[in-house]
């Protein structure tokens, strides 16, 4: 591709109309090709390792070892641990030291980086420029300013948590997550992540009670450790891998979608001949374009200290996923969300929308975020890991029964802590598990428990690898060795749970936060029954046997088979297992008083907290549903319609031209006329019941009944008006259609 021919293709189209305007734009799109945007660090006859440029813009404790005395970091972790407010003392030496840092890359502000309740972040810059006081320009941060800032905060959402005329909220740091330098061509801004509370101490982000949840798993797993006799245990922590899928389209095209601009996904669309029938885009080569794009990201996200592993071209056409290696829940929900910040800046560098909507084309698969989850203890073992020997097996099993009692007391909480207005298109779709909450274990482990449960012990089959089931009944267990059961929402995989039912579009704060909560009331239950029963030191058989009979009790929850098919719909309503298919049903539960009970038991949101959550969720779908109907509503009054009304007027001139030569209507000719005009009619039809419908629900003023009435009324009326769109969209001139079609969108790159 010459530079002319580029830049010509690179300027305004010439003319006013909307139709060209796409065609332009596809020809932009096929015109782009990779360009080195940003180069890999270091030379080009000598780049840098990742391992030599790894977290450089991160304020790590490795650093702050080379910046603080080794007193002042031990006292630092000891707080970040603790989850106490720090002395202003040490607040201060810290200031001054990430101040020279950051100030020293370039860095000219500062702010307190968080979580608000909309699922993305939030920040509020301040320079550290200031005046001493003989009047000079220095520059200058205080311990006051690391620790808390008071941003404007009366137009986040709250759940009636705060009325306006008190409206303020704080932003704390988090000292358990690196502060890190966010580069931009200008510069460099230091991010301090951070919760955001209310003046009176309530939880107005998500990051607050994921905290309070990993303290509530903390003591837990802690007791139940040292109930089976590994008293050095001074901490565990959930550990979280999150692998994320999205979709890119070139931005050139992406913009001249109203829907995807303003919604996040297509509300119109013919699927094309082809989709993804072909499956050749998993694990495919990617593109160069791709690639390019995929590389910088990484390159920005190592600089940040996220550890990014994998990188792959998904299922469907232009659908990628990439995955970190593990850390701390607390980090990787912060990485996370960086993760998904840079995917959309640099993709703005390379022309590309990123869309981490879970459905954005219907007919093609959608997006998600397999939360891979374990807890790790302070010397460095995994929980879920099974071990060599009888005692490691038994805290194992101890671990893996109190996760499959949380699933099984706790599912429908699960299943509320995934629900989004996006992921109620991908769950039970054919692409993702369904909204029934069950654990999938895999064969070997599946017979195992069934074996212990049974009280037959021993005789395990050859190729389970099973030894040993003799000593004090307690099997050696082999390493995962058994197929994957994509169809799972929550499903074991050797060494850890892969919650599969989360969106890609989430922040994973809610997913780990209520997962924690369940495995910790799990853990409550059974340490409270195991010391009625053995006291501190219960033996190796009374423990054996609780474990026994928990997984007897919570057999019901455990399902082995295809998740995707009618049958287990069937199976599942026999077992009682909840279905809750739309967000409004199953955000419910969170306002019930067993679930606000537990929550506030165990320290993670208070009953009031949890109705504010309640309220601002449901809002947050309503807000969602509302803006797709009124899109979708503009599109087609201003896109389509006026589309089809021209192609009836040149089809009306041609049938009459034919009638004129041949002095009668050819039928073929009359009805293929008709079938457009009928087709228009039911557009116009089913527009006007959509403008009805927004008419009525803007009397609604109850968010519950109005949530109810978009998850019924307002879904099937936007699946109406779509099916007659996507007809017609095959009836109408090409050229005519002013929307980029799904070809253009998925293929194109
Ligand atoms: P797959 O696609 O086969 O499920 P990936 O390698 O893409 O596997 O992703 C697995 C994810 O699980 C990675 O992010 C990995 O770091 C993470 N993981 C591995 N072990 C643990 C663990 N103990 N706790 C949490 N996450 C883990
Ligand atoms: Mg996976």
């Amino acid at each position: 591709m010459s530079a002319s021919v580029t830049t010509n293709a690179l300027s305004a189209p010439s003319s006013s109309n909307r139709s060209s305007e796409r065609m332009h734009a596809a020809a932009i799109a096929a015109a782009r090709r990779s360009r080195g945007f940003q180069r890999p660090l270091g030379s080009d006859n000598d780049p840098l390792k990742i391992s030599e440029y790894f977290g450089c813009n991160t304020f790590s404790f490795d650093l702050m070892e080379k910046k603080l005395r080794a007193v002042e970091v031990s006292r630092l972790k000891e707080y970040a641990t603790s989850g106490e407010s720090l002395p202003r003392d040490l607040a201060d030496l810290v200031a001054n030291a990430v101040k020279e840092w950051a100030v020293s890359k370039g860095a000219t502000h500062y702010c307190h980086w968080f979580q608000p309740q909309t699922g993305a972040t939030a920040e509020k810059h301040d320079s550290f420029f200031s005046f001493d006081s003989k009047g000079g320009a220095v520059e200058r941060f205080t311990g006051k300013e690391l620790i808390q800032s008071e941003p404007d905060a009366s137009s986040f959402p709250s759940g009636g948590r705060r009325s306006t005329f008190e409206a303020r909220g704080y932003t704390v740091w988090d000292a358990s997550s690196p502060m890190f330098l966010m580069q931009t061509e200008q510069g460099m801004t230091l991010c301090i992540p951070s919760l955001f509370i209310s003046y009176s101490g309530e939880a107005l982000d998500q990051k607050t009670p994921l905290l309070k949840s990993l303290s509530a798993l903390n003591r837990r797993a802690c007791e139940a450790l040292h109930l089976l006799g590994h008293d050095d245990v001074k901490y565990c922590v959930a550990t979280a891998g999150p692998e994320q899928e999205y979709f890119v389209v070139d931005d050139s095209l992406g913009a001249l979608r109203p829907d995807l601009v303003l919604a996040g996904r297509t509300l119109l669309g013919r699927n094309p001949p082809r989709g993804q029938q072909l499956e050749d885009h998993y694990f495919g080569s990617i593109k160069p374009r791709v690639l390019s794009f995929m590389m910088e990201c990484e390159q920005e996200l190592y600089k940040l200290g996220v550890p990014c592993k994998t990188r792959h071209n998904e299922v469907a056409p232009n659908q990628c996923e990439i995955a970190p290696i593990f850390e701390f829940a607390n980090v990787a929900a912060d990485h996370n969300q960086l993760v998904m910040e840079v995917l959309k800046s640099v993709g703005k560098r390379h022309h590309l929308t990123v869309l981490f909507h879970e459905k954005p084309f219907a007919g093609i698969n959608g997006s998600g975020k397999h939360v891979n989850w374990a807890i790790a203890d302070s010397n460095g073992h995994n929980m879920l890991e099974p071990g060599d020997n009888p005692s490691d097996n038994i805290r194992f099993l101890y671990f893996l029964a109190a996760t499959i009692k949380a699933i099984h007391d706790h599912g429908a909480m699960m299943r509320m802590a995934i629900a989004s207005a996006g992921n109620d298109f991908r769950l039970g779709a054919n692409e993702a598990p369904p909204a029934i909450m069950s654990v999938f274990l895999g064969e070997t482990l599946d017979e195992v428990l069934n074996k212990l449960t049974d009280g037959r012990g021993g005789a395990l089959t050859e190729r389970q690898r099973e030894i040993n089931l003799d000593l004090a009944r307690v099997p050696v267990i082999s390493r995962d060795n058994t197929d994957r059961n994509r169809t799972s929402p929550f499903a074991f995989t050797g060494n850890k749970f892969e919650f599969r039912a989360v969106g890609s579009s989430a922040s994973i704060s809610p997913s780990l936060t209520f997962l924690n909560a369940a495995a910790a009331d799990a853990l409550e239950v059974m340490n409270a029954e195991l010391r009625r029963r053995g006291g501190d030191r219960p033996s190796a058989e009374h423990i054996l046997a609780l474990i026994q009979e928990t997984v007897k009790a919570t057999k019901k929850i455990r399902f082995e088979g295809n998740g995707y098919s009618n049958e287990w719909h069937q199976e599942a309503e026999s077992r009682g297992l909840p279905n809750l298919r739309t967000t409004p049903e199953a955000l419910k539960v969170l306002n019930q008083k067993t679930t606000q009970d537990m929550l506030e038991r165990l320290g993670i949101l208070g009953k009031e907290e949890s109705s504010a959550r309640y309220n601002v969720f449901v809002e947050r779908y309503n807000k969602i549903r509302l803006i797709e109907l009124e899109t979708l509503l503009e599109m087609v009054s201003t896109q389509v319609l006026p589309a089809v009304e021209s192609q009836i007027s040149n089809q009306a001139a041609a049938v009459d031209a034919c009638t004129r030569t041949l002095a009668k209507t050819p039928k073929a000719v009359a009805s293929r006329l008709e079938g457009l005009v009928g087709l228009y009619g039911n557009l116009v039809e089913e527009t006007s019941h959509l403008q009805a419908l927004l008419g009525t629900t803007a009397s609604i003023h109850d968010e519950e009944i109005l949530a109810a009435k978009l998850a019924g009324d307002g879904m099937a009326m936007m699946e109406r008006v779509r099916k007659v769109s996507d007809e017609l969209e095959l009836l109408v001139d090409d050229s005519l259609w002013s929307l980029p079609k799904y070809r253009e969108l998925l293929y194109i790159l």
